[in-house]
């Protein structure tokens, strides 16, 4: 039964779904001359058939998600942190942009330390396009966020009948219903008509919350690429920046001094890589190289893409001070 009213009058066990805009919640609008944010969250959950887990359904924001702000972030990590902690709720789906869902995935995934599934889903085709993937999408994140088999999985992505971890999930295709793969991992399970099936179960992880730092910017190297863009984020007072390096973990050795001049400055500086799959680490000897960055008393991203990077120094520099302890909470992700 679908109840998407704002009242809490129900005492059975329901899932909470926090619509915060994306394709998902679009339709073309003529004004507007393309698709625009216009489905709210009573709209998205009457269109589902009957037999769908119980829930309820609350708007924080209707926009696409290149419209987020940090505070954006933070007001639905905060809406989910509490509705995840509701005695009567199975779990949490959010809708969400596909665009920066990644970052919001994993955010939660650090910082909303339940057992209860956190599902994350959106859609890749508007509601006036043929094929809207939105309420198929919808009703398997439902499913998810149901199901005892996805309790302790932390916060995934559900999206195309796959279940992705925040970890590991990321936006490969600016079109495709199937945009979201975990590179070199895959999905953890599947939704298969109404049964959730899970057949690996990640690793948990937190952080504390104590806020986004938001003066951490994420740079991409490229071949030849001067250090001027670094310099300039130190110079606008960056309190830590992500850079996604090149291959296993390098920079051209004319970006050591910059890295340096972070560092002397106490500035953590965190080496992601541009590749899309694979570990931070080399065994090279050259200059520039992972030993390089090292020394220099780099922190690495060793399994997680750029801009998931920069969600943990955010959260990792609004909880610490001291390089130690900002070592000591970067982990080793
Ligand atoms: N523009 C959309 C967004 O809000 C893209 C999507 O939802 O697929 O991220």
């Amino acid at each position: 039964m679908v109840d998407a009213t704002s009242e809490r009058t129900i005492a059975e066990p329901y899932v909470a779904v926090v619509t915060t805009g994306g394709t998902i919640a679009m339709e073309h609008d003529e004004a507007a001359g393309g698709a625009v944010p216009q489905l709210g969250a009573s709209d998205l959950a009457a269109a589902l058939p009957s037999d769908v887990p119980r829930l309820r359904a609350e708007e924080v924001v209707n926009l696409p998600s290149s419209h987020f702000t940090l505070e954006t972030l933070e007001e639905i990590r905060n809406r989910v942190g509490d509705l995840a902690r509701e005695p009567d709720v199975l779990g949490v789906v959010v809708t969400h942009g596909t665009d920066t869902m990644e970052e919001t995935a994993y955010l939660l995934d650090l910082t909303v330390s339940v057992e209860k599934p956190v599902v994350l889903t959106g859609a890749m085709r508007t509601a006036s396009d043929v094929g809207y993937d939105g309420y198929a999408n919808l009703l398997a994140a439902l499913r998810v966020a149901a199901a005892p088999e996805a309790r302790g999985l932390g916060s995934v992505v559900v999206l195309n009948d796959e279940i992705h971890a925040a970890r590991r999930v990321t936006k490969m295709h600016t079109l495709s219903p199937a945009t979201f793969q975990s590179p070199g991992w895959g999905p953890i399970g599947r939704v298969e008509g109404g049964a959730v099936l899970v057949g690996h179960r990640p690793g948990r992880e937190g952080l504390p919350w104590r806020g986004l730092e938001p003066r951490v910017p994420l740079l991409k190297l490229s071949v030849g690429a001067r250090p001027d863009l670094m310099e300039d984020a130190l110079e606008r007072g960056a309190r830590g920046v992500v850079i996604e390096a090149l291959g296993g973990g390098r920079v051209p050795p004319w970006w050591l001094p910059v890295i340096r001049e972070a560092r002397d400055g106490g500035v953590p500086v965190v080496i992601a890589s541009r590749c899309p799959s694979g570990r931070v680490w080399d065994s090279y000897g050259y200059v520039g190289a992972y030993r390089s960055l090292l020394d220099l008393g780099c922190l690495f991203a060793a399994g997680i893409n750029g801009q998931k990077a920069r969600i943990r120094l955010m959260l990792v520099l609004a909880a610490a001070e001291t390089a130690e302890e900002i070592a000591a909470l970067w982990g080793h992700p």
